[in-house]
């Protein structure tokens, strides 16, 4: 079923020679434009082709782009050398670069280089490239994972169609199975898939299924040690895969005849870049589906208010089950004021009879120090006057890390507000009936039977189907008070995937919700398992504050002529401040101003207004 996938040579790497552009690797936006440079005859070397060539006096890599669009007046300075037989992208990824650095106002360099792992020159082939085509073994059988799933989601046909983007909102009991069965009608389609998860550690139930499902066809580009990481990468360059499990930079990998992308859990913010180019996987995925006549799919319970924008203006499509479905499989939501420390009697009555629970708190650690014991000053970090906060068992400065010292008189002792996982973990273990699991940074055992978690956002991964007796969401007030224009959505998604490990409320799954605010639209989209309406509020809101959603952000940095420059380009200034004779702005872009406003930008930095750049800055 699945074996007309293809697994042969790549025919898209043909030779160049005369005059070529280079993408020089100098990743300054002044000089972010093609340079023209002659390629001989014999270089065995193409589009994708890393190179040295001379520039301003020196060696310098570059990557040719394709033949020159237009050759200079004067004489044209031949490559240096061809540093690599491999190809590091191929016509439709030069595509989907070139977008990237017009979205993200980033040089092409710095997009070209954060493409790819670094380069292990050892772990290169000495032949010409591609590669001998790679003994894979095929698979017996086809794997046939659940066969029918995606029937409750409008078909294979229709989440398949090329150059659409589709929001499928996964039951919960059904979020691994979906996305194998989605590869594999991929596969069967003669074409490949890319699934994109957002954190390596952890290793989410997703990744583990459709590695297991596809075998030897699929690739783990998921951490390694950057020898393997590279000799990985070769092998899916050389086109020894058909589908592709990987953390955020697997969405350039160079998969030919792309069929699928897949991005799983798309608010998590593993799926942000946060150094140049600052690019946003379910973007990059959208634009990368729409070049190469695949299809990219968001899987996500609550998505993100830009999808849930794109869903209401009719960009993005939705594939959910039926509504009655959907709440059959939700969990029971019930909310209820908290108490002092966010626990509540109803948390006792419930945890002291579940052999299985899930408490989500957003704070880490014990308790925030609010005063000191030995001055009375309110307490303050002595380095920088930071929050201090207590994390196992020691004052702590949450802003810089160093050791909790009052700022007034040097004393390390403090009246601390209790409050935290650290602080719940040790009640639940005087309260519940089995052990209790405090999940920190990403190490401890996922929930299960016979033990209670705690945790943060951090700890609610992607770990499949749970039933757990009781999830509980400590305190998603003040988890809606954290400044930040994605820390709601971020907040409901996470949320939701927690209660859903408590499984269908027909077999008993319940979750309980501590809040002063039952109606607000944060807490409503739980209860009523439905986050659109909360979605489009916050888009509203994001309006009003002056990012409208689908718009692009930069956070620029220049001189003083910078905002008055800014303020003649299509953008729109929203703040602007000056500090240290620099001046720093934050503009919106609408999408289709994008192209003008890049020459612009560019122009600045050519004449030093504009120093530095940087695309959907966190706010
Ligand atoms: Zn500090
Ligand atoms: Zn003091």
């Amino acid at each position: 079923m699945t074996s007309a996938a293809p697994s042969t040579r790549p025919a898209r790497f043909s030779f160049l020679s005369g005059p070529v552009d280079v993408c020089v690797a100098v990743p300054r936006l002044a000089l972010d434009r093609p340079f023209t440079y002659l390629l001989g005859d014999d270089s065995a070397a193409g589009v994708g082709s890393l190179v040295s060539v001379p520039f301003h006096g020196r060696s310098v890599r570059g990557w040719v782009l394709g033949p020159a669009a237009s050759v200079p007046e004067g004489r044209v300075l031949p490559v240096r050398k061809v540093l690599s037989p491999v190809r590091f992208f191929h016509a439709p990824l030069l595509d989907l670069f070139r977008w990237m650095s017009l979205r993200y106002l980033a040089p092409l360099a710095t997009v070209i280089e954060r493409s790819h792992p670094p380069r292990v020159a050892g772990e290169e082939p000495r032949s010409p490239w591609p590669p001998a085509p790679p003994d894979v073994a095929p698979l017996g059988h086809p794997p046939v994972w659940a066969p029918g799933v995606l029937a409750d989601y409008g078909g294979a046909d229709s989440l398949l169609a090329p150059e659409t983007t589709t929001w499928l909102r996964p039951l919960p009991s059904q979020e691994v199975d979906v996305c194998v069965a989605a590869v594999e009608a991929c596969l069967s389609a003669g074409k490949r898939a890319i699934v994109v998860v957002p954190e390596a550690q952890a290793a989410p139930a997703t990744a583990a299924a459709v590695l297991e499902a596809f075998v030897t066809r699929a690739a783990a580009f998921i951490g390694g040690d950057p020898r393997e990481r590279y000799r990985t990468w070769l092998d899916i360059a050389g086109g020894a895969f058909d589908v592709v499990v990987a953390t955020r930079p697997g969405v350039f990998a160079p998969l030919p005849s792309l069929g699928l992308v897949w991005v799983s859990r798309e608010v998590h913010p593993g799926h942000r870049e946060d150094r140049s180019p600052y690019y946003h996987t379910r973007e990059v995925a959208t634009a990368r589906a729409k070049l190469e006549g695949a299809s990219c799919v968001v899987a996500a319970l609550s998505p993100s208010v830009e999808t849930a924008t794109l869903v209401g203006n009719g960009q993005v499509r939705t594939w959910r089950a039926p509504r009655h479905r959907e709440r059959a499989e939700a969990p029971l939501v019930e909310t209820v004021a908290p108490e002092a420390e966010d626990r509540s009697v109803r948390l006792t009555t419930l945890l002291r009879r579940a052999r299985s629970a899930a408490l989500i708190v957003s704070r880490r650690g014990y308790g925030v120090a609010r005063v000191c014991r030995v001055c009375s000053a309110p307490a303050a970090c002595a380095e920088c006057s930071g929050p201090i906060v207590v994390r196992g068992g020691a004052p702590v400065c949450r802003v810089c890390g160093l050791p909790g010292r009052c700022r007034n008189c040097g004393g390390g002792a403090f009246g601390v507000e209790r409050g935290g996982s650290e602080r719940i973990a040790e009640w639940a273990k005087r309260t519940g009936s089995v052990p209790v699991v405090l999940h920190q940074d990403g190490e401890a055992a996922p929930p299960g039977r016979d033990r209670i978690v705690v945790g943060t956002a951090a700890a609610v991964n992607d770990v499949g189907p749970r039933h757990l007796d009781l999830v509980a969401i400590l305190d998603p007030d003040r988890a809606l008070l954290r400044a930040g224009l994605h820390s709601g959505e971020q907040s409901v998604a996470t949320w939701m995937e927690a209660a859903a490990w408590a499984g269908p409320r027909s077999e008993g799954g319940r979750v309980l919700v501590h809040t002063r605010r039952p109606g607000h639209p944060a807490i409503q989209a739980l209860v009523r398992w439905e986050p659109l309406p909360f979605l489009q509020a916050e888009a509203a809101r994001r309006t009003e504050a002056g990012f409208p959603p689908g718009h692009a952000t930069f956070r620029i940095t220049g001189n003083r002529d910078v905002e008055d420059a800014l303020g003649r380009t299509s953008a729109s200034v929203v703040v602007s401040a000056a500090a240290e004779g620099r001046t720093i702005c934050l503009v919106t872009v609408a999408p289709a101003d994008l192209p003008g406003f890049r020459r612009d930008v560019l122009g600045l930095a050519a004449t030093g207004v504009v120093s530095r750049v940087e695309a959907e800055p966190q706010l």
